[in-house]
C-alpha cells in the first residue's frame, strides 16, 4: 500500500495509559498525533470491557494518582490538561490482607488508623513501623513537591532543582535503594518483614528487597494522601476520556490498527507499517508496546524493529530484567446479596509465605461494585480475581488440555475466594476466564507478562531505562520504562516521554506546571 504523507508530528503505537498520556500531553502542547491501537478499545491493561450488562475492568482496579493536591496526582492532571475529568469514588480502605497465621489487616485511607492497627499487631515493633512508613512519607513528600517531567531533559532538571532543591537531593538519595533494605534497618520481626513483602508484592510482584524505595514511598503514602479513588463507570473511563480529549484537540486514534514494523531509514525511525500493509510516516515514533515486543528481545521472537538494528543496550536490559509471570484472571457476575455492603473492595489472600513468588501463590480479589453499583445489573455484583501464572504452564497444550486446565484454575480460584465469600459457587450469574495466553493475545504483551522484574537484586530504580532509545526518533513509553508498572507510574512515563519529545519539537511551556 502506498505510503502516506507526514500528517502527524508523532505516531504512538498502542493506547495503554502510557501511550495515551504521551498522546494527550503532546496534543495539549499543540502537536498533532496519531495513536494506533491493535485492539477495539483503548486502555490496554487499564481498560474495561462489557458483557451481559456488566462492565469489567481488564486488569487495574485499585487506582492511585487521582488526588487533588500536590504533583503526584498524574491521572487527575493528565485528564485536566486535555480538558477532561473523571468522577471518582473514594475507597475508604485500600486493601484487606488475609495472611498466614490468621494475620488479617486492612489498610485504611487514614494513615494514623493503619499505623496504630499494625502497631497493635506488632507492639514490639511500634517504633520500627513508625520509622519505616515515616521514611516512605519523606520519599513521597519529595516527589509530591516537584512537577514530575522528564529526568532526561537537562533544562527541566535545572529548573526543578531551583524550584525544590532539597526534594531533588532527597530523591537522588533514594533512587538506588530498595524498600526491603530500609525495612530491615528499622524492623526485626520476620512476620512483619513478610507483611512488608506482600505490601510490595501486590503492585511490584517482587518482595521488598527487590522493590525500589521510590515506588514504595509513592504507593505507601499516596494511598493515604490522594487516596485510592475508583473512576465512576469503570477504570476504562480514564482511557475513554483521554481519547475524547485527544480527539477534541484535533489528534486521532485508530483501532484495529496493528503495527507490525517500525520503518527505519538511515538508522532513524521514520514510520510504521500496519498488518494490512499500509505505511504511515512521521518524524517521531513512540512505542507503548513492551520492550520485549518492540525489540524482539527473546531468541525466536520477532519485534517491531528488524533484528540487525536492535540496539545492544536493549539486549543488555533484557539480561537485567525478566518478564514477570502473567495471571489467570476470572471476571464474575454474582448475586448481590452474597456480599455485604460493609465488605472491603480489594482483598489479597496468601496462605503460605513460602509460596509468595510461585505459581498461584497469591490471590487478588476486587469487588468494584461495592464502590460503583452501576457496573452491574441491578441486584448483582462483580468479582474480579486473579493469581500469578506463567506462560510456560499454558503453551504446548492441546485444545482439550487447555480447556481442562482453565477449568482447573477456575475451581482453584473459586475455592480460595469462597474462604472470604462463602457460597460463591452457587451464586454465579456470568463468568469469564483469562489465561496468560489471553493476556498475550488481547493485550499484545510478551508472555502476557505484568511487566519487567529484576533478574537479581538491583540498585533500586537506577537501571530502569527512560523514554529515549538508541534509535534516533524512536521513544518507548509504558511499564517497561522508568518507573515501572501501575497506572500512575505509566502516566509518569507518558508525561516524561511527551516532555522529552516536546523539548525536541520546541513546544514545551517555558514555565514548570503549577
Ligand atoms: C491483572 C492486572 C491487574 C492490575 N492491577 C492494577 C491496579 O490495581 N492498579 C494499577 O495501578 N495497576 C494495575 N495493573 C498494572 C497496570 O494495569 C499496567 O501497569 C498499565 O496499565 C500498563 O500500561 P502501559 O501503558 O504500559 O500499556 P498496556 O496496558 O500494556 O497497553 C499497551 C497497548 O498497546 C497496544 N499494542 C501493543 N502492541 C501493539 C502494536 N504492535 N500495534 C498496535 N497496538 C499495540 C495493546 O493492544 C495495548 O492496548 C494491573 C495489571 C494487570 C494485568
Amino acid at each position: 500500500m502506498k505510503a502516506n504523507k507526514k500528517n502527524f508530528d508523532a505516531i504512538i503505537i498502542g493506547s495503554g495509559i502510557g501511550g495515551l498520556v504521551t498522546a494527550s500531553q503532546l496534543a495539549a502542547k499543540g502537536a498533532k498525533v496519531l495513536v494506533l491501537e491493535k485492539y477495539i478499545i483503548p486502555g490496554g491493561s487499564g481498560g474495561s470491557f462489557r458483557r451481559k450488562g456488566y462492565t469489567f475492568d481488564v486488569g487495574a482496579s485499585m487506582i492511585f494518582g487521582f488526588g487533588e493536591k500536590g504533583f503526584t496526582n498524574l491521572l487527575t492532571r493528565a485528564l485536566k490538561d486535555v480538558n477532561e475529568k473523571c468522577e471518582t469514588i473514594p475507597d475508604p480502605v485500600q486493601l484487606q490482607y488475609h495472611l498466614p497465621n490468621n494475620l488479617s489487616i486492612s489498610v485504611d485511607r487514614e494513615y494514623k488508623e493503619f499505623i496504630s492497627k499494625l502497631s497493635r499487631l506488632f507492639p514490639e515493633e511500634k517504633e520500627g513501623i513508625r520509622k519505616f512508613y515515616g521514611t516512605c512519607k519523606k520519599v513521597f513528600n519529595c516527589l509530591d513537591s516537584m512537577p514530575l517531567l522528564s529526568i532526561e531533559d537537562p533544562a527541566y532538571l535545572l529548573k526543578v532543582f531551583f524550584k525544590a532543591p532539597l526534594s531533588c537531593i532527597g530523591l537522588a538519595r533514594w533512587l538506588p535503594i530498595n524498600a526491603g533494605d530500609v525495612a530491615r534497618k528499622f524492623i526485626k520481626n520476620t512476620e512483619l518483614l513478610k507483611f512488608i513483602d506482600i505490601e510490595c508484592f501486590c503492585w511490584s510482584v517482587m518482595p521488598a528487597l527487590k522493590t525500589p524505595m521510590i515506588n514504595a514511598g509513592m504507593v505507601f503514602t499516596d494511598r493515604h494522601a490522594g487516596g485510592i479513588n475508583y473512576p465512576k463507570g469503570g477504570v476504562g473511563k480514564i482511557a475513554e476520556k483521554l481519547v475524547s480529549g485527544i480527539e477534541k484537540l484535533g489528534s486521532k486514534i485508530r483501532y484495529k490498527a496493528h503495527v507490525t514494523e517500525i520503518i527505519l531509514k538511515n538508522e532513524r525511525a521514520v514510520g510504521v507499517k500496519l498488518s494490512n500493509g499500509e505505511e504511515i510516516h512521521s518524524d517521531i515514533i513512540v512505542s507503548n508496546s513492551t520492550r520485549w515486543d518492540t525489540f524482539g528481545l527473546s531468541n525466536n521472537q520477532k519485534g517491531l524493529i528488524a533484528r540487525e538494528y536492535v540496539p545492544k543496550s536493549e539486549f543488555k536490559w533484557s539480561e537485567t530484567y525478566k518478564p514477570s509471570p502473567s495471571f489467570v484472571s476470572i471476571h464474575l457476575g454474582v448475586e448481590g446479596d452474597l456480599i455485604d455492603k460493609s465488605f472491603n473492595c480489594h482483598h489479597i489472600i496468601v496462605e503460605d509465605w513460602e509460596e509468595l513468588e510461585n505459581e498461584k501463590g497469591v490471590i487478588f480479589i476486587s469487588i468494584p461494585t461495592l464502590l460503583d453499583s452501576s457496573l452491574a445489573p441491578k441486584g448483582k455484583h462483580i468479582i474480579h480475581a486473579f493469581t500469578p501464572s506463567s506462560i510456560s504452564e499454558w503453551d504446548d497444550l492441546s485444545r482439550k488440555e487447555y480447556l481442562a486446565k482453565k477449568e482447573n484454575y477456575y475451581s482453584f480460584l473459586i475455592s480460595k475466594i469462597s474462604k472470604i465469600i462463602p457460597k460463591l459457587d452457587q451464586n454465579i450469574d456470568h463468568k469469564e476466564i483469562g489465561t496468560p495466553r489471553t493476556h498475550r493475545k488481547f493485550l499484545g504483551r510478551y508472555e502476557g507478562s505484568y511487566g519487567p522484574i529484576p533478574n537479581k537484586k538491583l540498585l533500586g530504580l537506577l537501571p530502569m531505562p527512560f523514554n529515549t532509545t538508541k534509535i534516533k526518533n524512536l521513544y518507548c513509553v509504558g511499564d517497561s520504562c522508568f518507573p515501572g508498572q501501575g497506572l500512575n507510574a505509566v502516566a509518569f512515563s507518558g508525561y516524561a516521554c511527551a516532555h522529552k519529545i516536546g523539548s525536541k519539537l520546541n513546544i514545551n511551556d517555558f514555565k514548570l506546571p503549577d
